[in-house]
């Protein structure tokens, strides 16, 4: 799934070639890509694309009476069109513009979960934004110490719960805690302050280098493609210590870490309860 630097380079790159471009017409293709019935889409017809923005994982599409909010979800794209065939491959929705050009959400798979959410006024009052908690990138210590102070759980769902902290997913997740040399299991409660600021730099590094590396691309990057340490990298060598990277299963998730980094050396079972957690 595209993460917050996928989804901002993304939206860097579609504002680049698109701002200013006026649309022509909004057309979902499938019955489920449009996700709002109110306002009518086509409320946007006729203006320009003034911004495209990121909130957590969702791009926004700004229009000056209305917002078109894009999930990707897992599998989906939001790519120039340049066929515009009547019937494209996974396609979801398409936006053409004046200038003859078009935009197509697409998405692969069956599970028909991104789509488009056309929305008037503030988009973060509205779903599928508005339970989203701060932008990953916009958490200070102070605010990280208030966060993990909420519900208790484990690091590693928490960083991916977006209405705890948006914008991260599994590959993040992995990456951050390697990062900060936490366990992905440590309870959220038990983090003292000196490690909510490993963990805000973490992020910060992170998603600095997920950006760095998808700014120089020309096209969002597959997941294998994506920079990092832990994350799908079973059985290689850790780069911080040289440590074999483990995975484990939990909660129908595949959590990768290093052992001597992470977990003072303890390598983890599958399903492990919370003893060798801590
Ligand atoms: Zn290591």
């Amino acid at each position: 799934m595209p993460e917050l630097p996928e989804v901002q380079a993304h939206a860097e790159r579609l504002e680049e070639a698109f701002a200013g471009a006026v649309l022509e017409q909004f057309r979902p293709l499938t019955f489920t890509a449009l996700k709002t019935f109110d306002p009518d889409p086509s409320v946007t017809h006729d203006e320009p694309l003034e911004s495209v923005r990121r909130r957590g994982k969702v791009l926004l599409l700004v229009f000056p009476s209305a917002t078109h909010i894009v999930h990707l979800m897992q599998g989906g794209r939001l790519e120039l069109d340049e066929k515009q065939a009547a019937k494209p491959r996974n396609g979801q929705a398409r936006w053409i513009f004046t200038d003859g050009r078009a935009l197509l959400l697409t998405e692969a798979g069956t599970e028909r979960k991104a789509g488009v959410w056309v929305v008037a006024g503030e988009p973060d009052d509205h779903e599928p934004l508005g339970r989203l908690g701060p932008d990953a990138v916009d958490v200070d210590v102070d605010a990280m110490v208030e966060l993990l102070g909420g519900e208790n759980t484990r690091i590693h769902g928490f960083l991916r719960d977006q209405r705890r902290i948006a914008g991260l997913g599994r590959r993040l997740a992995n990456e951050i805690c390697h990062r900060a040399r936490l366990s992905p299991f440590a309870m959220t409660n038990k983090l003292d302050r000196d490690e909510a600021h490993s963990l805000v730099e973490a992020i910060g590094a992170c998603v600095d280098e997920g950006l760095t590396y998808e700014r120089a691309r020309d096209k969002m990057s597959s997941s294998k493609e994506r920079p990092g340490s832990v994350h799908h990298r079973t059985g290689e060598p850790c780069p911080m210590c040289g440590d074999a990277i483990r995975e484990v299963t939990y909660n129908r998730y595949t959590v990768h870490y290093c052992p001597t980094c992470q977990t003072d050396g303890k390598v983890l079972a599958d399903n492990t309860t919370s003893k060798f957690l801590k």
